[in-house]
């Protein structure tokens, strides 16, 4: 499918940095493993659907269609479980209604009046009593993103409200991105027509209208991180080099202050040094010169050439067979895919438990729980007749 210069996916991007599109265009708009992974899920989505809420698809039909999905070299078992997720949640949006909404899956929609060539797919949009939910599928596990204040989501709004609004009257809009894979729950937010309407004027057409003429100014921040440029860009370069111009105050320890502000800035510059090192590796392999650097081989790990000759060769020497191997017991996940869910939640179900995660840093902008270490009495004793001792 062909892709808009200033697509909703990257809305965020050229939205803050609007020069970033007609910069990125000199870079080869690649697909990754991953992302053809999202194509292969979103399908899955598309079709379970479909048969769910849309069509009368015979379950004939249905299976053979599923079957060949599953076929792809990209399929894995959990991906069932997880598209699941996402139309469970369509499901109960749409049951929730006491009349019969109207659903749409895998939408184009067309928002070029505020943004030039502008338009993108919606994954499903529903209509009911006034308001248009947009649901958005995300099969990554790297990012979790926010439906608050989204920008796709807002142009995939604006796009499906153009399309819709003479059908149906609309007057609130409900977003919502559901990634199973990374929360248990869809993050959700909601806008009134009048306050999208007004954003798309004000906001979005004057920016994309510079946008799409490469004008304005480069702004560097986290919307880098999907940018095609975000190796060599200058203005990502000088933030990051200014920034670890880190002011150093009096003393011979850093402050708690000073952590917290120099893990920031080291967040990004790891970030910043991973995109270069990627970007040098991939073009001395080309053969192009980065000066101070080659690429060599890595570390490699020894392995027979054909490891049933080499075993065979070593059982025939009078070897016992039985010390060339170690019984290793499945997983916990495993077992759970052998049994199959219900017949292990009846056999061990009440047998397990799950133990905290390893305390882990985040920013504080996280949702997770902040965890501190609980001192036992115990320990507190301990420690105080130690220090008086
Ligand atoms: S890397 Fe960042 S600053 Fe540079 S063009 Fe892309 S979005 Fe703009």
């Amino acid at each position: 499918m062909a892709h808009a210069i200033l697509s909703a996916s990257g809305a965020s991007r050229w939205l803050a940095c609007t020069p970033s599109a007609r910069l990125e265009e000199q870079f080869p708009d690649s697909t990754s493993e991953y992302a053809k992974e999202g194509t292969l899920a979103h399908e899955v989505c598309e079709l379970k659907v479909r048969k769910n809420l849309i069509e009368q698809i015979p379950t004939r039909t249905y299976n053979t269609k599923l079957k060949k999905l599953k076929e792809n070299e990209l399929w894995q078992d959990e991906m069932d479980k997880f598209t699941d997720v996402y139309l469970e949640y369509i499901q109960e949006l749409v049951h929730s209604y006491s009349c019969s909404p109207a659903v749409m899956v895998e939408k184009k929609v067309d928002f070029s009046q505020y943004v030039p060539e502008g338009f993108g797919t919606a994954d499903c949009i529903v209509i009911a009593e006034g308001t248009m939910h947009i649901i958005d599928f995300k099969y990554g596990k790297g990012v979790a993103i926010s439906a608050e204040n989204n920008p796709q989501m807002k142009l995939y709004a604006l796009g499906a409200y153009l399309e819709y609004s003479m059908l149906y009257p609309i007057e609130k809009i409900k977003m919502a991105i559901v990634q199973p894979r990374l929360e248990n729950e869809a993050s959700e937010s909601e806008i009134f027509v009048a306050e999208l309407m007004d954003w798309a004027e004000n906001v979005v057409k004057p920016l994309a209208e510079k946008a799409y003429k490469g004008e304005g100014t480069y702004i560097a921040g986290n919307h880098c991180r999907f940018c095609r440029a975000k190796a060599t860009c200058r203005e990502r370069a000088r933030m990051n080099l200014e920034a670890s111009k880190f002011e150093m105050r009096a003393g011979a320890l850093l402050s708690d202050t000073e952590v917290g502000e120099a893990l920031k800035m080291a967040q990004d510059l790891a970030k910043w040094a991973e995109d270069l090192k990627e970007y040098a590796l991939t073009e001395s392999l080309k053969g192009k010169i980065i000066p101070g650097w080659k690429a060599v081989e890595g570390r490699s790990v020894r392995a027979f050439k054909d490891t049933d000759l080499a075993i065979k060769t070593i059982v025939d020497s009078g070897i016992d067979e039985a010390l060339l191997y170690e019984r290793k017991q499945l997983t916990l996940a495993q077992i759970e895919k052998l049994l199959g869910a219900k017949q292990f939640k009846e056999l061990v179900g009440e047998l397990v438990e799950k133990a905290p995660g390893k305390p882990t840093l985040v920013l504080e902008t996280d949702k997770r729980e902040k965890i501190v270490n609980r001192i036992t009495a115990e320990e507190d004793f301990n420690d105080n007749y130690e220090e008086e001792k």
